[in-house]
């Protein structure tokens, strides 16, 4: 089987490789579809572990299934999480699924970006969801992704009739305002420096998108005229620049709530003040992935329509031009999400 092997953005290389046989808990997946997303391309993050086999947004057709595993069968159409929650641990007890030791260390393998993988019989419990016949395997892959969105609102706590500032419209940031809006959310500004960006943000249903203007007093204020309050409820920040971040900051309302849902280099910081934290009671809060039961709901928002898939996803590459898949996410060109396929 072809499997990509990440060194850098530029330099991914195709191995060959026997195809995996799965154990007696484990199960065998034929890959159809693989989602490229922003972590694939950070380099800072990824090179000091190549080379490594990238793609957690793997979508297929269960090919084998060891003897142990009783709930999926050969044939079925799935995606399979790779971060799956031992569900007893002191983190899952409290609901912090993200935080377990096991979410984290557990993987699909070698990886989405290779024609077949293996999961364990965890995943097929508690994280493989069977594709509905009128959700491709395409759109199949968009799951995990929006999952961290849904995820992150409802963290924030959004409820209807919230006013709600995002900041960066790229392909999480279009999804997030199909989210919202399904939230109940009105009261909506985006914000986005790219023209076909701001364009790609109305068509998705946002009215108000604003290029950020440098005097970050007179961004608040444009933002209170149009609420009619001291600022944002929610703000969330979908970019990954310190700019976007500071903006983001500054714009939420009193007892509001600041949600991190892009990272920025570690060495990269922001200043922030105690007491008009304090004074203000804003809440400081961040969402790094997505549980079990996002993932869920995010299939059902793929399958009702109320996400739009299809037009999320712009571009779609073989498996040997994963590279230039990772460089088109990076170049922020007219181009949203990127898809590798399979035909095998
Ligand atoms: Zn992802
Ligand atoms: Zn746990």
């Amino acid at each position: 089987m072809k499997v990509a092997v990440y060194y850098n953005n530029q330099d991914v290389r195709i191995e060959n490789r026997p195809i995996p046989q799965p154990k007696s808990d484990e199960f065998l997946v034929k890959t159809k579809a693989c989602g490229v997303c922003v972590a694939d391309t950070m380099e800072w993050y990824l090179t000091p572990r190549a080379p490594l086999t990238l793609g957690h947004e793997a979508v297929g057709v269960v090919e084998e299934v060891g003897s142990d595993i009783h709930n999926i069968k050969v044939g079925d159409r799935v995606v399979v999480h790779h971060h799956i929650p031992c569900l007893v641990c002191e983190h899952c007890r409290r609901g912090n699924f993200t935080m377990c030791e096991s979410f984290r260390k557990t993987h699909i393998h070698p990886g989405g970006f290779s024609e077949y993988f293996t999961a364990s019989a965890a995943h097929a419990e508690r994280d493989t969801l069977i594709l509905p016949e009128n959700v491709s395997f395409k759109a199949g892959t968009l799951v995990e992704p929006l999952a961290c969105i849904i995820h992150a609102i409802q963290k924030a706590g959004v409820k209807a009739g919230d006013s709600v500032a995002l900041i960066g419209t790229g392909t999480m940031g279009l999804m997030f305002i199909q989210c919202l809006k399904y939230w109940g959310v009105r009261k909506l500004v985006v914000y986005e420096m790219l023209d076909w960006r701001i364009n790609k943000a109305h068509e998705f249903g946002a009215q108000n998108v604003w290029k950020p203007g440098n005097d970050p007093q007179a961004e608040l204020e444009k933002v209170q005229e149009l609420f009619q309050s001291d600022g944002a409820d929610k703000v969330f920040i979908a970019a990954k620049d310190i700019s976007a971040m500071k903006l983001g900051m500054n714009l939420v309302n009193k007892g509001g709530t600041v949600m991190f849902f892009a990272t920025p280099k570690p060495e990269e910081s922001i200043e922030i003040f105690p007491s008009h934290i304090f004074f203000n009671e804003i809440t400081i809060t961040s969402t790094y992935s997505a549980n079990h039961l996002d993932t869920r709901m995010a299939l059902d928002l793929i399958a009702s329509g109320d996400v739009w898939a299809d037009k999320i996803i712009s571009h779609t590459y073989p498996i040997e031009e994963l590279s230039d898949a990772i460089l088109q996410t990076v170049s922020r060109q007219e181009s949203l999400k990127c898809v590798v396929e399979f035909n095998n």
